[in-house]
This record gives structure tokens, C-alpha cells and sequence, in this order.
């Protein structure tokens, strides 16, 4: 018998961090047992009855009836190439509203569908007025309002309400991103009157990345029947996916049976909590978290009136090294945060709170240890 030299790799032991960062976010230890459950098959009679328990607590989260209500399999963007590539036939005029690194990967993918994509452009940590969509969709005549609805990148709470009205008033729909929303504030795509909504797994839903739930009105999947080409996405079409998650039961792709059991438990996580002490939650954690910072003498980047509370942008001071601070928490005190993107790149931190992580200990941890540093 030959021996051969094995190659020996390290064991799986990555360092307990406290994720502070924009995704993912901390995991319930109860998420994190689900996901250990053995899988069963994808058409297996208990899976059928776990899926239809996310769907409905997925239409508690996103506060909504719509029928089509499912988890994408995939992370955010793959949520995000769902809701552009299903809605999306060559030529379709596109409105996307960019004030941010998010806004404008949904202008890249828009336009890898062929839409003709028209862009509004706000300064990163601003938002969009009602006014300035209506004019643009005057112009435009676009079938469809993109836009983001917690811009990640820039810490910018965008309102939708009014948005929303006029994108109605001029026969479009519209989309949202609520990837940095959905389970840390209110999405409330019905009162809202949001067509299309996709989030991701790992942000203020708190489970590992994976998943990216998605929801569409009435109104937006009358819009998928009547298309006249078939969806240039195989993978993510929901005219096939959606036969998969209703009635006909039909296999399209494997679901990634362990992912849903966790977003399942997630989702029971929330609403064991409720919705509105989560967002109370989310709002107390920020506020302490705001308070500490402006203690410290820094800045925020975005004024508390559009202010996240879910993702809080800080201006680095004149001086300071931004690359430097982020190593030394990671490295000194197990903290993830995260620097600017795109046009903040070295001027900003972002510190996320979202779902698990939004905790008063994290917020004092987090405090302790950058006034140690700075
Ligand atoms: C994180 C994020 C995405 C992308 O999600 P991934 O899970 O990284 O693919 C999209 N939009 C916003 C606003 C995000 O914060």
C-alpha cells in the first residue's frame, strides 16, 4: 500500500465576532439549530407544510395578502434580479432612483435585461420627494419606480407613502428595495401600496445569508401573465418558481431545505417578538447607539429626520485613519463594523444594528471599545 502525504486543512474555527456591520448579522442561537435539523426532500409532505408557513410568516413581516409571497433562493441581489428581471421586457422603460451604491446596481442589472433605463440621481445620505418621481416619470413614461427603501450604503431612511401614490397615479409599479428594512422597520407593503418588495435573509431578519424574501401585488403579477416574451432568467422566473411554492407543487429547483428551516425559525422569532416592539427595539438601540457616538464628538452623515435605525453612518474625523479603526476592532475586540462605499469610501463608518445584533450590550460594547481607540 502507498502512502501519500495528505493535506491537512484547519479546522472550522472562525473567531466569535460581534457582527456590527451592514450584513450579515448576529444569529439566534435557535436559527442556528434549525439550520442543523436533517433535511428532508423538497416534495416531502413536512417540508410542504413548513413552506406554507413561511409564506404566511413572510406576509406577516412584509404586513401584506399578496398571494405571491416567497423566498428566493439566493441572497438579496438575487432578490433584487428577480424583482427587475420578471417585470423587465426589452425596451420597458425603467425609473431608478440612485442616492446610493444599491440604486445603482439595480441601474447595472436593469440594464443587463435591456430595459431603457432613465435614472434619478440624489446626493448618498439624501432622499427622493414624491415631486421629483412624479416629473421624472412625466418625462420618462416609465413602467416601472425602483427604488431603495433603507439605502445601506449612505444610512438614508427613504419615505415611500407619497412615492407610491404618484407611481400609481402614472400606471407604474413600483419596486422596492427593503432589504435593510424588512424586520427593523416598517415595510407595510399594503398600506404602502408597494408592488414589488424583496429583502435579503441576513440583514434585520437575522439569519445567515441564503434566502431573499420577495412579494408581489395583484396588480404586479397580472403584469407577469401578460408578458410577451418569457422571463430572461430561468432560474429566477416566478411564473415557475411560484408553481413550485403553490398549488401544483412542481419541481422547478431544489429548494435549499436547511436555509428555509432557518428563515422559518427567524420569522417565528419575529413574531414571537411582535412587529412593533421589534421596531421599538430597533429605534431604542439606535437612539442609545446615536447618543454615544455625538458623546464621543463624531459626526453622523445622515440628519436624524431620515436617519436609519437600522444602519448608522458615521463621518471619520479629520486625521483618522479609516482602515485602521475597523482592523483594531476586529482585530482588539472581535467588532465588525464597515467603511463607505462608492463615494464614502474612507469618509464614513457603518455600523449596522439590525435584528439579533440591535441589543444595549452590543451598543455599549461597541461604544467602550472605539473610545478606547479613538
Ligand atoms: C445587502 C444589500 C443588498 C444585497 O444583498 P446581498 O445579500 O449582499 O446579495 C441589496 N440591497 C441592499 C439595500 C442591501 O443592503
Amino acid at each position: 500500500m502507498s502512502t501519500q502525504a495528505t493535506r491537512t486543512y484547519t479546522d472550522l474555527n472562525p473567531s466569535p465576532r460581534l457582527l456590527l456591520g451592514p450584513g450579515p448579522s448576529m444569529v439566534h442561537p435557535r436559527v442556528l439549530r434549525a439550520m442543523a435539523t436533517p433535511p428532508v426532500g423538497h416534495l416531502d409532505p413536512d417540508f410542504l407544510v413548513i413552506m406554507n408557513e413561511i409564506q404566511e410568516l413572510l406576509r406577516m413581516v412584509f404586513e401584506t395578502t399578496n398571494q405571491l409571497t416567497i423566498p428566493i433562493s439566493g441572497t438579496g441581489s438575487a432578490g433584487m434580479e428577480a424583482a427587475l428581471c420578471n417585470f423587465i421586457e426589452p425596451g420597458d422603460p425603467i425609473l431608478i432612483c440612485v442616492n446610493g451604491y444599491f440604486g445603482e446596481r439595480m441601474v447595472d442589472m436593469a440594464g443587463r435585461y435591456g430595459a431603457k433605463v432613465h435614472r434619478i440621481d440624489a446626493e448618498w445620505g439624501d432622499v427622493f420627494s414624491a415631486s421629483q418621481v412624479e416629473e421624472a416619470l412625466r418625462s420618462s413614461k416609465a413602467k416601472i419606480v425602483a427604488i431603495v427603501h433603507a439605502e445601506t450604503s449612505t444610512g438614508a431612511l427613504q419615505p415611500l407613502e407619497e412615492i407610491a401614490e404618484v407611481a400609481h397615479k402614472h400606471g407604474a409599479l413600483l419596486l422596492v428595495d427593503a432589504v435593510t428594512s424588512l424586520g427593523g422597520l416598517p415595510v407595510a407593503v399594503d398600506r404602502v401600496g408597494i408592488d414589488i418588495c424583496y429583502s435579503g435573509s441576513q440583514k434585520c431578519l437575522s439569519c445567515p445569508p441564503g434566502l431573499a424574501p420577495i412579494t408581489v401585488s395583484p396588480r404586479a403579477e397580472e403584469a407577469l401573465r401578460a408578458r410577451r416574451s418569457p422571463v430572461a432568467n430561468w432560474y429566477l422566473d416566478l411564473t415557475m418558481v411560484q408553481k413550485y411554492w403553490g398549488a401544483e407543487r412542481s419541481y422547478h429547483h431544489t429548494a435549499p431545505i436547511n436555509m428555509n428551516y432557518a428563515l422559518r425559525e427567524a420569522l417565528r422569532l419575529v413574531a414571537e417578538e411582535g412587529l412593533e416592539a421589534r421596531f421599538e427595539r430597533h429605534r431604542r438601540n439606535a437612539r442609545m447607539l446615536w447618543e454615544g457616538l455625538e458623546e464621543l464628538g463624531l459626526t453622523l452623515h445622515v440628519p436624524e429626520s431620515r436617519r436609519l435605525p437600522t444602519l448608522t453612518t458615521v463621518r471619520v474625523p479629520d486625521g483618522v485613519d479609516e482602515a485602521a479603526v475597523r482592523r483594531r476592532l476586529l482585530e482588539e475586540y472581535n467588532i465588525e463594523i464597515a467603511g463607505g462605499l462608492g463615494a464614502l469610501k474612507g469618509k464614513i463608518w457603518r455600523i449596522g444594528l439590525m435584528g439579533h445584533s440591535s441589543r444595549p450590550e452590543n451598543v455599549l460594547t461597541l461604544l467602550g471599545a472605539l473610545k478606547w481607540i479613538l
